[in-house]
This record gives structure tokens, C-alpha cells and sequence, in this order.
């Protein structure tokens, strides 16, 4: 008998309709005979209303009484996902995360699991019963309510299936699984069948409407597979494994992108040890969070200085540049905020080269210039302009034969 942990998500539970539909799927599981512990997340656009209202209410919710409200939603859901198992006579009990003990640390907000007890869920198995436990929330050491940030219920869901050493953590959610990139914006974008922990996490600006990034470390922690499904169709999804399970690896797996990036370089400045931290200094005590990193000495034997930084702070961050560039004399300050950042990724990489001169002259076929890099063991980035972010996710994804099903075999290295 197997025990599976699977977790529902808002839209999944969004209707008294769709609560119908997931009770039904969660019996047919316990006909087969398994163990079954759900988790589910708040009915569709809950949470966004308890926080509005909060806002509403005052600008600075306490953040003890701000957790004690967002954590409801869920409480709602795991009552009526109950009542209708019952209405289909599927035993289930409901259960909120005080009530089995998933203990937080005391971050309201974006609180962290430290400990899951697991006694009541397995005494409760034992009874025959579906579990079904609130996403999203659980207590501190005091007893007081925390949430676990949005999109928490996923790290609930693999918290209990890593503690109860479940077979599988099952992730319903509204899309199929994880695609090669965003089907919006490229159309051709393939369902990966599966993808390495270390992937996924690279792959965060896709990944994380799919599943909450705490997730992916945890189960990746814990060694506890995770697997996306959609609640409305019959695919397989997406397997998120370690890298070792997976016998055919594909050169890459995806194309990331991010948009709201700005770029800010210094040019010019007279070389001196340490102007590095000197720069960077007064940026990171605005806590301006920076991304990536290039310099390079010039034949004028100075140096030019680029990074990036999130839009939001582009503003702030170059207000402190155009002093710090004055002080340490540089000759100007270039900007642009309306830039974008693509991500090739794949673990591939490790042991395959040209890669990046691949998708470097795919972009450069397509007319796109290419304004910084950076590369770590599994990923290439670049940051090219806004404007041409869609054609350039399109030329690397094409390059790649990403679109493409069957994947073509010259994009699997074993
Ligand atoms: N209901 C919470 C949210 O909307 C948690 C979750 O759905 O995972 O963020
Ligand atoms: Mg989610």
C-alpha cells in the first residue's frame, strides 16, 4: 500500500463544483488502496481578499494578527473538501496545522517548517480516513498562528510527505506541469516529463508559479521526488527528481526569463584595490538586492562596472551610483531599466560545451545584442533588451529543438 501526499491547489478547490471534482479523484486513489493525506491551499482568490481587506483596514497590519487572518482560507477549504468526500462516502477528517503540529520558527509571514509531528496523521490513517490537512499555515513554539509566504501550501505538502516518508508528493495545480518555457509566450513549449531539483530551482522565474521555490529546496533537502499534475486532465505531469534518477539527460531543459531587470554601468574609473566593494557598498546598505556582476579593465587601464538590479529599485540604486561615480571619478554612468534576462538551463552543461555559442549565435542570427552574461555550472544568462525578450526566448528555444516532440535525440546526452 502506497502513501501518497498530494496537495490541491486555490483554483483546483476554487469552486463548491470543483471540490466535487477533487473529492472524487482523491476516492478513486482510495479505492486503489492508498494512503492518502491531502493538503490544500485556500479557495481561489481567498487570500488575496483577507489581505486586501487587512490593507484596507489599516497599512500596518500587526503582522501576529495579519497571519491569524491570511491562514483562514485554508481552513475553509480542508472543511467543505471533507464534507464532499463524505457526500461520496470516502472517510476523511480535516485538520488544521496547530491540530497536527507542523511547528514554525516565529517569521511571520514567511515563516519556516522546523519540525513535523506525525502521530495524529498516522494514528488517523490507521482509522482508514483521509487526511486532509490546511496549507500555508502552522505554529510556533508559543502556539501562535504563522503562514509560510505565498504559495506556502507546497511546502506544507512536501514538509509531511518528506516527514512521513511518503512514495510520492503529488502537486495538483491548473497547468500540466513544467514546459521547456512559458506557453505563453512560445506556444511550442514542451511538458518536460521530468526535471532535476537543481533545475527547477534555476529555472525559478517559470518554476515558481508552478510550485513555491521553498518547496523544490526542501524536497530536494529531504530527497523527496515532487510531482505536478493537473487536477483538470489525465497527463503524467512533470517528475522533479534528482539528478542521478534521471537516465536520459537532456542538454537543456529550459529557457527562464525575468523582466523587470535594469542594468546600471559605470565606465571609466580609475583603477584602485577594493573599488569593487567600494561601489557596492552603499548599495547593499539601501539593501538593494544586485543580480549580476560584470567588469572589465580597459586599454585606458580603467575600469567599467555593470550590474543589474530589479526594476522597482532601479530608481534608488542609480541615485547612489551617480555619487559613488563621482567620488571615485569614473567617466559616466549608462543605464537602462527597460531590460530583460533569459536563462538557458540545463544540467547538461556540466559536461557539454558550445553551449553557449549556440544560443549566443541564435541571438545574434536574430539581430539581438547582447548586453552582459553570466554562467554558472547549469545555467547561461543574458540580458538583452525588453522589447526583443519574446523573439529571443523564441530564436534559443528553437536552437535547442526545445520545441519539438518527440525532443529530438541530438538534445539527449546519454
Ligand atoms: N493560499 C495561499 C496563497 O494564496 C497559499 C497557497 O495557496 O499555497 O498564497
Ligand atoms: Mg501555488
Amino acid at each position: 500500500m502506497a502513501l501518497i501526499v498530494q496537495k490541491y491547489g486555490g483554483s483546483s478547490v476554487g469552486t463548491l463544483d470543483r471540490i466535487h471534482h477533487v473529492a472524487s479523484k482523491i476516492a478513486e486513489h482510495k479505492r486503489n488502496k492508498h494512503d492518502i493525506v491531502v493538503v490544500v491551499s485556500a479557495m481561489y482568490g481567498e487570500t488575496d481578499r483577507l489581505i486586501h481587506l487587512a490593507h484596507a483596514l489599516t497599512p500596518h497590519p500587526d503582522p501576529r494578527e495579519f497571519d491569524v487572518l491570511i491562514s483562514t482560507g485554508e481552513q475553509v477549504s480542508m472543511a467543505l473538501l471533507c464534507m464532499a468526500l463524505h457526500a461520496i462516502y470516502c472517510p476523511a477528517r480535516s485538520f488544521t496545522s496547530s491540530q497536527i503540529g507542523i511547528q514554525t520558527d516565529d517569521v511571520y509571514n514567511k515563516a519556516r517548517i522546523l519540525n513535523v509531528k506525525t502521530d495524529r496523521i498516522k494514528s488517523e490513517l490507521q482509522k482508514g480516513h483521509v487526511i486532509v490537512i490546511a496549507g500555508f499555515q502552522g505554529i510556533t513554539q508559543h502556539g501562535d498562528i504563522t503562514t509560510l509566504g505565498r504559495g506556502g501550501s507546497d511546502t506544507t505538502a512536501v514538509a509531511i510527505a518528506a516527514a512521513l516518508r511518503a512514495d510520492e508528493c503529488q502537486i495538483y495545480t491548473d497547468v500540466d506541469g513544467v514546459y521547456t518555457t512559458d506557453p505563453h509566450l512560445v506556444p511550442e513549449a514542451q511538458l518536460l516529463p521530468i526535471i532535476s531539483f537543481e533545475e527547477m530551482l534555476e529555472m525559478a522565474s517559470l518554476g515558481a508559479k508552478v510550485l513555491q521555490m521553498r518547496s523544490v529546496e526542501l524536497a530536494s533537502k529531504h530527497n523527496m521526488p515532487i510531482r505536478v499534475l493537473s487536477t483538470f486532465s489525465s497527463g503524467p505531469g512533470t517528475l522533479v527528481t534528482f539528478e542521478d534518477k534521471i537516465m536520459h539527460k537532456r542538454l537543456v531543459s529550459g529557457i527562464a526569463f525575468s523582466q523587470e531587470e535594469a542594468i546600471i554601468s559605470l565606465a571609466g574609473i580609475p583603477k584602485q584595490i577594493g573599488l569593487e566593494g567600494l561601489i557596492l557598498d552603499k548599495i547593499s546598505q539601501a539593501y538593494i538586492e544586485i543580480d549580476m556582476i560584470a567588469q572589465n579593465t580597459t586599454a585606458q587601464d580603467t575600469v567599467d562596472f555593470t550590474f543589474t538590479v530589479q526594476r522597482r529599485e532601479h530608481s534608488k540604486a542609480l541615485k547612489i551610483i551617480e555619487d559613488v561615480a563621482k567620488k571615485m571619478g569614473a567617466t559616466s554612468v549608462k543605464t537602462n531599466a527597460k531590460v530583460a534576462k533569459l536563462s538557458l538551463v540545463g544540467i547538461g552543461m556540466r559536461s557539454h560545451t558550445g553551449v553557449a555559442s549556440v544560443m549566443f549565435k541564435a541571438l545574434g542570427e536574430a539581430g539581438i545584442p547582447i548586453q552582459m552574461i553570466t554562467t554558472s555550472e547549469i545555467k547561461i544568462s543574458v540580458v538583452i533588451d525588453e522589447a526583443q525578450l519574446e523573439r529571443g526566448v523564441r530564436v534559443v528555444h528553437q536552437a535547442f529543438n526545445l520545441d519539438q516532440r518527440p525532443v529530438l535525440a541530438e538534445n539527449y546526452i546519454e
